[in-house]
């Protein structure tokens, strides 16, 4: 059966590591009925977290799309995880998502990947509701949290609901329930059926000013959206729930206003409420603005092609997710028109090449339902398709679109790795190709010159948990060599190059000649190319070829062989013979001119720099910041959270390796950090000695 647009929400759940988005996301799952045991991360039992790597680890590496039903409306919760090796699953996760519910821990507050992960949801303007947990815990602030989402996010939250106390059970003032800011009433949760049942009473006397204080906050701010709402607050002083909702729902969707909710998920407090905001608040597909992709074709590719989210139009979807499965790889879709069945083919836009649909799944996080059809703004699992990666659209073949891929950060670190016996060699090579399909920030490739298997992904920890899935999975021992920082080359300055490819024998010869130029440039992509061939002197195919052919070179590097980064590529000229230029001249001659022109232009070796953010108790803070500036770490920032200190560093990630157990042995293990890639920067002679 499928599912009406206006009742589905697609929604992620996002956090800091540790805030609480795993137990928060197991109770969402037993409430909304999907699931008949409730489980819990610290006995390594919840849902979402099935692969035994991530129940061993306690945290979510792989996102899976689940699906449950609450109130009339069916939630397709894609959980995305909380460390930043990963921060790539965040990514191509909101790339499909409508909307998101960001987890903040009242004690820590607002921490570094929250703050990335908003900044990210900023860019594919994703809607948002907040749920401030953990208020059961010691020095949980609700309000402090709340200001910090407004200061350090620049977001505009606007609470819909207060704690009544903070802090755990047994001690005085313990949080024991919600206030709801829209109704006025007091909302207390019964931990006997897990939160399920909840009691809805008068505002206790104690919190009667706070709850007033908080509620002339929200009605200002919902009378500033919107126009009816503020002359019917003018003349009553009030306004009423119905209206309230609307001007929050608008507001949320159009990104201006965020609300926030309050509770704690460990012990069944205040998670039903989300789920209603959840559906109150966040956007249906229908809501969102039509998806634009380009046509595959080179020829027609500048106009833009457009698909709304109706199911008679064109079927046009993103795969966003591979997972293997007993059945074959688990093509997770998005899909955002059309009616997709069964047993049809699509086109694969990026490969040109057709896929059959043979299965399809809605998947529940511990059962699944075949499906024959789904309907615009659906995600679903494909079982079928044969060449298709992550970030691939797939469309009717009449009417072809190629939406933008997911974006996937360049790997920063790699080791070479070995099979225990050379009898495994040839598994070890089809292991790490699958890994690589499903994981589209990891790669594997033979390194030409000393013939080790090297893999490289976005850190230490991605790395092996890379390494304990093929032992576990599949059941492959290896051998790993220390871990080597992944470098770059940029260019020194502009230069131009021409490559001229004219060889042949006495029946038949070979010609081609191109020229271009290069010259450093900042943003994204990293490498640019533009064609300023005039329309029509090649043919589409040799345009492709062309293209395909100078990035391809400019991945391979040029003096140090690592991949060149910052460089605009411009084709200026292209000479061809009708019966002498072939494929073999065509990229031979582009490859020449790539290389003379990145010769000339000199290059730079590049080091990946990290943002870590440290937070630890005062005791340690002056053993760990003399630790960091040996390392050529620069602090950025140092703050008091709380009674923790946090600092903001930029290191280069080459000193970095091995910090975890490093940062333990100094702090007796009361400190922690998080680390993710933030730029590159030009790295010290030392360095060029690999
Ligand atoms: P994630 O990393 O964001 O997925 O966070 P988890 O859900 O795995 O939670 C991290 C830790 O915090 C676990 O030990 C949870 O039991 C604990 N936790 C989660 N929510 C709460 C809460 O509301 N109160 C308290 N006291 N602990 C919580
Ligand atoms: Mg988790």
């Amino acid at each position: 059966m499928s599912r009406s647009i206006e009742t589905i929400r697609n929604i992620g759940i996002v956090a800091h590591i540790d805030a609480g988005k795993t137990t928060t996301t197991e109770r969402i799952l037993y409430y909304a009925g999907a699931s008949h045991s409730i489980g819990n991360v610290d006995d390594g039992t919840t849902q979402t977290d099935f692969d035994p790597e991530e129940a061993e680890r306690g945290i979510t590496i792989y996102s899976a799309a689940v699906t449950c039903e609450w109130d009339g409306v069916t939630i397709n919760i894609i959980d995305t995880p909380g460390h930043v090796d990963f921060t790539a699953e965040v990514e191509r996760s909101l790339r499909v998502l409508d909307g998101a519910v960001v987890v903040f821990s009242a004690v820590e507050g607002v921490e570094a990947q929250s703050e990335t992960v908003w900044r990210q949801a900023d860019r594919y303007n994703v809607p948002r509701i907040c749920f401030i947990n953990k208020m059961d815990r010691i020095g949980a602030n609700f309000e402090r949290t709340f200001d910090q989402v407004k200061a350090r996010l620049s977001a505009e939250p606007v609470a819909v609901q207060v704690p009544m106390g903070a802090g755990s059970r047994d001690e005085e003032g313990a949080l024991s329930g919600v206030v709801d800011l829209i109704e006025l009433k007091a909302l207390y949760f019964d931990s006997k059926s897990r939160g399920k049942d909840f009691r809805t009473e008068g505002i206790p006397a104690e919190y009667m000013d706070l709850a007033n204080e908080w509620r002339s906050r929200l009605l200002d701010a919902v009378s500033m959206l919107d126009d009816a709402a503020m002359e019917l607050y003018m003349e009553t002083d009030d306004i009423p729930p119905g209206e309230i909702h609307r001007v929050l729902r608008t507001g949320t969707l159009a990104g201006s206003i965020q609300p926030v909710f309050v509770g704690a998920a460990l012990d069944f407090i205040g998670v039903q409420p989300v789920l209603d905001g959840v559906k109150r608040y966040l956007p249906s597909p229908n809501d969102r603005p039509p998806v634009e992709g380009m046509h595959p074709s080179v020829k027609k590719r500048d106009k833009p092609q457009v698909r709304h989210p109706k199911n008679d139009e064109p079927v046009c979807g993103l795969v966003f997710k591979i997972v293997a499965d007993k059945h074959g790889d688990l093509h997770f879709i998005r899909l955002y028109s059309g009616t997709l069945k069964t047993n049809s083919r699509l086109l694969n836009s990026r490969t040109g090449k057709k896929e059959l649909i043979s299965q399809l799944w809605h998947l529940q996080s511990d059962s699944r339902e075949k499906i024959d059809q789904i309907t615009a703004g659906d995600i679903a699992g494909i079982i079928g398709p044969k060449e298709t990666v992550t970030g691939d659209t797939l469309c009717d073949q009449q009417k072809p679109v190629l939406l933008e891929s997911i974006r996937f950060p360049e790997t920063v670190i790699s080791m070479a790795v070995e099979p225990d016996s050379s009898a495994e060699r040839k598994k070890l090579e089809e292991t790490l190709k699958r890994l690589a399909k499903q994981d589209p920030t990891f790669t594997a490739k033979v390194s030409e010159e000393t013939g080790q298997t090297i893999i490289s992904g976005m850190g230490e920890l991605h790395l092996e948990v890379i390494r304990h899935r093929m032992e576990r999975d599949f059941n492959l021992k290896v051998k790993v060599h220390k871990p080597r920082v992944s470098y770059r080359e940029t260019i020194a300055k502009p230069a131009e190059g021409t490559g001229e490819f004219n060889r042949g024998t006495a029946e038949e010869n070979h010609y081609c000649k191109v020229h271009l130029s290069v010259e450093p440039h900042t943003g994204e992509p990293s490498i640019q190319l533009i064609n300023k061939l005039k329309h029509g002197v090649i043919s589409d195919e040799f345009t492709k070829l062309l293209e395909e052919t100078v990035l391809s070179e400019a991945r391979s590097g040029s003096m140090y062989g690592f991949p060149l980064m910052g460089a605009r590529f411009t084709l200026l000229g292209i000479d061809t013979r009708a019966e002498e230029t072939n494929d073999v001249a065509l990229q031979a001659a582009a490859s020449m001119a790539v290389r003379e022109a990145t010769d000339k232009a000199g290059s730079v070796l590049m080091e990946p720099i990290m943002r870590v953010e440290v937070t630890t108790p005062d005791e340690f803070l002056g053993n760990i910041q003399s630790d960091l500036n040996a390392r050529r770490a620069l602090i950025v920032n140092s703050e008091l959270r709380g009674d923790l200190s946090v600092l903001e560093v930029h290191s280069p990630l080459s000193q970095m390796f091995g910090y975890s157990s490093q940062i333990r042995s100094l702090s007796q293990g009361r400190a922690s950090f998080s680390m993710e890639p933030l730029n590159y920067a030009e790295a010290p002679n030392s360095e060029i000695d690999f």
